[in-house]
């Protein structure tokens, strides 16, 4: 192993591995560092967007992750008809929907086979930030240390490189809680995905498809419940919350659990400018979205593509790590932006959520187009006060 690099990425998970591969193929030495040995599902994200599959296109493991271990997923239902998603998004692409933990290994694979190098079963414990950043880290007994032009911090919602970096974290914590199971024996069409809202239980039941006959389902409820849906006692109470989605309330009959259940808070929680003497956050450690809505995956991509371009176009790595993280406070405060909209519109409970709820959702049946895309074509469509108006109902 060598003691300097041009790229030191701390986690091997979508962000890491993606950005190792980005870099290695533009010939720079990269170094992942990943504290798992294989690769276990920890209940995350399932279902990249159209906007998402955009960038992991660019990035070249789109066709290698549904290959693989994925499916690609064209139709979606938000509770008002099927919708086509590669003839109705910018795009015109489909979502697509994997195994998570099979998507971390077909990644850190391709970064590995771009020329990356990867060491696992290792931890990182400290971070040196400054002209020379290095990261010191645990592997087996011995602890060592590595320099790098720049480090990546890519470790994910939990970031301890953020905290050793000394990076201000923004908390906007909401009374949510989201619940994640893959299931087996799902009965709904394949390559159909759902998200549907249910404001009048402040609820929601996501479901994806994963590839291989597999059905990631996710709910989110309120914290203030007076139940966890946590560990195995709690699927046949996570089956019959998700089964609340009238419409898909058939479609569990058959299913058997075949992974953990686990719950996650929602909120949106992020750093302003992810870049600083040497150290740049990307993905969940730059800016981990409310999983409510689905965006994390696809600005982690982003976030990669984005780092890569600007190291591209700029020996200067400074400069062009700070010219990321201005790119990443625009289109990041977008994708939160549009989640709190969606939040007001569709989660929020109170009088005035029920008052903005009477206004919008008659106007949003007659009308679908007044529900902003985002979600599904990303954030670099008008997000400004006219688009709200619309939504909500006040324009
Ligand atoms: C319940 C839930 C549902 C979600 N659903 C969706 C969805 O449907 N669509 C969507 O787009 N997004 C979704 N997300 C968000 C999505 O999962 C994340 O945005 C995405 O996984 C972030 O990737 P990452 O690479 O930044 O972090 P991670 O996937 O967390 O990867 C971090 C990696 O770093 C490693 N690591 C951490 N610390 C260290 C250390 N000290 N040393 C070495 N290695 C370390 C970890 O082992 C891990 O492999 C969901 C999230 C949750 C919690």
């Amino acid at each position: 192993m060598n003691s300097q690099y041009d790229i030191v990425t701390i986690g091997g998970g979508l962000g890491g591995s993606a950005l190792a591969k980005a870099m290695a193929e533009l010939g720079n030495s990269v170094l992942v560092l990943e504290r798992e040995r294989q690769f276990k599902d920890r209940v995350r994200g399932e279902f990249l967007t159209p906007w998402g599959v955009a960038e992991a296109r660019e990035l070249g493991i789109y066709e290698r992750v549904r290959d693989n271990c994925g499916i690609d997923a064209p139709i979606t239902e938000l509770g008002f008809g099927p919708r086509h998603l590669p003839s109705t998004t910018p795009q015109q692409l489909p979502a697509l929907g994997f195994s998570h933990p099979e998507m971390q290994e077909v990644v850190l694979k391709a970064a590995r086979s771009a020329g990356a190098e990867v060491r696992r079963g290792v931890t990182v414990t400290a971070i040196q930030v400054g002209s020379d950043p290095s990261v010191t880290f645990q592997d087996g007994e011995t602890k060592k240390t590595v320099h790098a032009r720049l480090v990546v911090a890519a470790d994910g919602r939990t970031s301890s490189a953020r905290e050793w970096a000394a990076f201000e974290a923004h908390e906007k914590p909401q009374p949510f809680l989201f619940a994640g199971l893959l299931l087996n024996g799902v009965n709904i069409p394949e390559g159909q995905s759902f998200l549907l809202y249910m404001p009048h239980l402040a609820m929601c039941t996501a479901m994806t498809p994963a590839g291989q006959g597999r059905c990631r389902t996710y709910v989110a409820y309120q914290d203030s419940a007076d139940f966890r849906l946590q560990g195995p006692d709690q699927v046949t109470r996570f089956l019959s919350e998700a089964k609340k989605a009238e419409m898909v309330a058939n479609c569990f009959d058959d299913a058997t659990a075949i992974g953990p259940l686990a719950s996650f808070r929602c909120g949106d929680f992020w750093v302003e400018h992810p870049y600083k003497d040497g150290v740049v956050l990307i993905g969940d450690a730059a800016a981990t979205s409310d999983p409510a809505f689905g965006q994390g995956l696809a600005t982690t991509l982003r976030d990669v593509r984005v780092l890569r371009d600007c190291l591209r176009a700029d020996d200067d790595w400074d400069a062009a790590a700070h010219a990321y993280a201005d790119q990443h406070d625009r289109y990041s405060q977008v994708v939160r932006t549009v989640n709190e909209w969606f939040r007001n519109i569709f989660l929020e409970q109170g009088l005035e959520a029920d008052d903005r709820r009477a206004r919008a959702l008659p106007l949003i049946v007659e009308d679908g187009t007044r529900v902003p895309d985002h979600l599904f074509s990303g954030p670099d469509l008008p997000a400004d006060d006219s688009v709200k108006k619309r939504f909500f109902g006040e324009d």
